[in-house]
């Protein structure tokens, strides 16, 4: 019998299988449907013997020192500050938009205080900014927004920014300075030997077993198991029974090429041309030193394995009846970016996963838990 069957390997999941296990001696069962651990956060060597991420680009940035604090048991870090550039009206600048873009764009030579100036001139007045198109038109004007912004989001999430919520673009933001890196945050850094090494410190508890290529839905009769915890779909958690969640897909093609550098840096985005949406190249995310260099494409899809929650209100609408459901179902815990249907970065998850494991400590004391679980035997609290 086990405390514990955790569906899903990636970073909520292995989480909780680590704390369960060592915080608390309890047996876990963890299981995943792919061949393999680490969720979309998995990275393996290719047949060049490149380190390359199966579900694209991957980098880790927070700005909660305890996140890096726990993870950092599991792994040593490499320092890595990540930069991105678009391919606009044929050349490449830097994105998040930056004075240098501004001015590499236009033939301008504008100083931070002019270029706030410019933005200001060109903004437009939103009442309420609710939409993705709101946050960046109220910022930077419709000319940029339309260079960078629309032609991206629609390819990737196969809508209009005006029908998404202001969320989504709003994790990219606007600069008037010459700092170019993708992210803000205080810590960036990659696991020096990857995700799936870290991943397989993780699960190395004895208490831990992990099957892979096991789906809940075939097994979960199956296994002897008194609380569950599901980070997958939550929809189809319970059969889809209000009508399916929408998730984004992508179709990512990996390439090797028999060069040593294909790009001047690690993503190139696409917001104008090509069907791909961005393409990445995994050696300025590694340092990994090889005479060849491999590349991923991103091809977003409306089917296929699912990535991203869509953030809109009539989504939300349908997953807060799916969560009310939730809520109501006894020794499950919904944890993640698909069972909470949430847009959540790697840190964001781990944060999740860590304040559920404090909710389940409070709820089921460890020491009350096995007596409670002996009183009543394994039946009653099988779900
Ligand atoms: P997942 O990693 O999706 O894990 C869920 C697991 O559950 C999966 O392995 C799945 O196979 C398994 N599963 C589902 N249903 C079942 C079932 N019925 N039976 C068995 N197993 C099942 N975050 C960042 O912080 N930085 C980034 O740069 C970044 N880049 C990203 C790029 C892309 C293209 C994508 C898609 C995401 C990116 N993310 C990034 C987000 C990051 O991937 C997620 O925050 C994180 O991996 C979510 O972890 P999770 O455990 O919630 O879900
Ligand atoms: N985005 C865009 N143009 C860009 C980069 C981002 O329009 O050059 C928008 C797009 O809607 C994207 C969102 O901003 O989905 C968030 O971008 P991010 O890079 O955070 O996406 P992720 O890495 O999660 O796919």
């Amino acid at each position: 019998m086990y405390d514990w069957l955790i569906v899903g390997a990636g970073f909520a999941g292995s989480v909780l299988a680590e704390r369960l296990a060592n915080e608390r001696g309890d047996r876990v069962l963890v299981i995943d449907r792919r061949n393999h651990i680490g969720g979309n956060a998995y990275d393996r060597y290719d047949d060049a013997g490149l380190l390359i991420h199966q579900y694209g680009p991957h980098i880790f940035h927070t700005n909660a020192k305890p996140i890096l604090d726990y993870l950092s048991r599991f792994t040593e870090w490499r320092p890595y500050e990540h930069r991105v550039l678009a391919e606009v009206d044929g050349q490449q600048v830097p994105i998040p938009i930056n004075l240098d873009t501004v001015n590499r764009l236009y033939g301008l030579d504008l100083e931070s205080e002019e270029l706030e100036a410019w933005f200001a001139e060109r903004a437009e007045r939103v009442e309420q900014i609710r939409t993705s198109e709101d946050v960046v038109v109220s910022k930077v004007g419709r000319e940029l927004y339309e260079k960078f912004f629309r032609g991206y989001t629609r390819k990737q999430w196969g809508v209009d920014p005006s029908e998404l919520d202001k969320s989504v673009t709003a994790r990219v933001p606007t600069r008037t300075n010459r700092d170019d890196r993708y992210f803000g945050d205080e810590f960036q850094v990659m696991p020096k030997h990857g995700y799936t090494r870290m991943f397989e410190s993780m699960l190395s508890s004895p208490n831990i077993n992990v099957m892979l290529q096991t789906d809940y839905r075939d097994v979960r009769d199956l296994i002897p198991h008194r609380r569950t915890i599901f980070t997958g779909p939550i929809d189809e958690f319970f059969g889809h029974r209000f009508g399916r969640l929408p998730y984004r897909s992508l179709r990512f093609d990996h390439v090797t090429l028999d060069t040593e550098q294909h790009q001047p840096v690690a993503v190139v985005n696409y917001p104008q041309t090509q069907d791909y949406t961005r393409v990445t190249e995994y050696k300025y995310l590694t340092g990994q030193v090889h005479p060849k260099t491999s590349l991923t494409y991103e091809y977003p899809a409306a089917d296929g394995d699912p990535y991203y929650p869509v953030p809109r209100p009539e989504n939300e609408e349908l997953f807060k009846k799916y969560e009310k459901l939730a809520n109501a179902t006894s020794d499950v815990w919904f944890v993640g970016r698909l069972a909470t249907y949430r847009y959540y970065n790697m840190d964001q998850v781990v944060g999740q996963a860590l304040a559920t494991f404090r909710r389940i400590s409070e709820a089921l004391p460890a020491d009350a838990d096995t007596r409670e679980v002996r009183s009543l035997g394994a039946n009653a609290l099988a779900s």
